[in-house]
């Protein structure tokens, strides 16, 4: 069964999907492909691979450390140890990140990479895409002030790359990364900046980085309304409308608490919007208003945002929280709809990140960028609605087979560009050394 996420194709059964030179060739019952290497599908579920709208992957090292007191949640523990990674952290935390993700399903993600304190983190960064086989959209972003930061760790941080609100971040280094990486990366590479915006950086400043980002042809992303007490004290979206900033280049994570008139905005503009359920919930954030979102014609995403906060890349979880919260918010049990959701983390996600023209579904002349989910597994069978059984039965170990670009990258359930063993032994490592460097005791 292929669940094409094709408006065109619908959902097939006993479909073939032919690939050639990694991309999609044709679609459809009995394809003539004489030499092709088959694949088997027999009971498997075949989709176009999620794509993850927001996620810091470099902060999967901190998963082992982030608790649950107030001293060790997210924010607290990034303010300590965030400042301590060296290039190799970066490595071994997105290696182990984005190994999870592949695991799961995962084929694109914006990893958006806002802990950057020099030029050989970013590559550091980009390289364990390139050694995993990633379609990655990379936005890059220095770590800036955060209201729970001591100053003596702000000046930490400064003197490691950091910027404060009213200095403009370096656009030196993510021109270097288009300049040295894209080309190269047989475009799997994209490039942007994560910008700090009106929240938290100054007028000049953020205006400064919208006109360099475009300058440089970087999309621009921004955390955004993700709690009360930002948009008491500012509402970045209204602000950057009065400022002439909207545009459809921007895509912004959270947004729980915009306005009416915020939203009108972002329809207008058409900024998608990328939520992280299982973040928002665990940090108390808030629910995600994702239908008010969608009623409102923005276009929404998911995202894990970190599983140093989400604590897994189980994006079947997500989904399911994410269908939950909107039947809570509606008391009923259809106001997310199973397909609605997978075109959240499928074409919506890739529109989001501006490859809806090279993934997010299974079309003809899109990239092969694809996952087969068993369903002859406990948890899965017996299946009839394919799509009720992706979202609400299916878990990361049900992902047989993962490609990406005609690549597999995940085979009869096993990674085939990690070795896992070592991936785990080397995080395990890298967090050891970050704690003692910072002399941070896990609680
Ligand atoms: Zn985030």
């Amino acid at each position: 069964m292929a669940l094409t996420m094709d408006p065109a194709l619908g959902e097939i059964a006993g479909a073939d999907i032919e690939i050639l030179d990694g991309e999609i060739v044709g679609i459809g019952p009995s394809l003539d492909a004489p030499g092709a290497d088959v694949i088997d599908g027999s009971n498997t579920i075949t989709l176009p691979g999620f794509v993850d709208s927001h996620w810091h992957i470099w902060g999967t090292l901190l998963r082992g450390v982030v608790g649950d007191g107030p001293d060790h949640g997210w924010f607290a523990t990034k303010g300590r140890l965030g400042g301590h990674f060296t290039s190799d952290d970066f490595a071994t935390g997105v290696r182990l990140g984005m190994a999870e993700g592949i695991s799961a399903g995962v084929t694109t993600v914006h990893d958006w990479s806002h802990n950057i304190m020099c030029y050989e983190d970013a590559e550091a960064n980009v390289a364990v895409h390139r050694e995993l086989g990633t379609r990655v959209h990379f936005s890059y972003s220095a770590p800036s002030a955060h209201p729970s930061m001591p100053m003596e760790k702000m000046r930490e941080i400064l003197a490691k790359g950091g910027v404060l609100p009213d200095a403009v971040m370096d656009f030196g280094n993510p021109r270097r990364i288009a300049e040295e990486w894209v080309p190269s990366s047989e475009d799997l590479l994209t490039v942007g900046v994560a910008v700090r915006g009106p929240a938290r950086s100054t007028p000049e400043v953020y205006r400064e980085e919208w006109r360099l980002a475009r300058e440089q042809g970087l999309t621009i992303s921004m955390h955004c309304a993700g709690t009360e007490a930002e948009v008491e004290r500012i509402r970045q979206v209204e602000v950057l409308e009065s400022d002439g900033l909207l545009g459809d280049d921007m895509l912004l994570a959270h947004c729980l608490y915009i306005s009416p008139i915020e939203r009108e905005h972002l329809a207008g503009h058409s900024i998608p919007i990328s939520m992280s359920p299982l973040a928002e919930l665990r940090l108390g954030m808030g629910a995600p208003p994702i239908n008010e979102h969608i009623a409102a014609g923005v276009p929404v995403s998911l995202s894990l945002d970190t599983t140093a906060i989400s604590a897994t890349a189980d994006v079947f979880q997500a989904m399911r929280v994410a269908v939950g919260l909107q039947s809570i918010a509606t008391k009923t049990a259809t106001a997310l709809t199973p397909r609605r959701v997978l075109e959240m983390t499928t074409i919506d996600g890739a529109r989001a990140l501006g490859l809806e023209e090279v993934v997010g579904s299974l079309s003809i002349g899109k990239r092969a960028d694809l996952i087969m989910i068993r369903t002859d597994q406990l948890n899965m069978a017996p299946v009839r609605d394919p799509a009720v059984a992706v979202v609400h039965s299916a878990q990361p170990s049900n992902v047989d087979t993962v490609m990406i670009d005609g690549r597999i990258l995940k085979w009869k359930g096993e990674l085939t560009t990690v070795d896992v063993p070592t991936v785990i032994s080397e995080a395990d490592d890298s967090l050891r050394r970050l704690c003692e460097r910072a002399g941070f005791v896990p609680g």
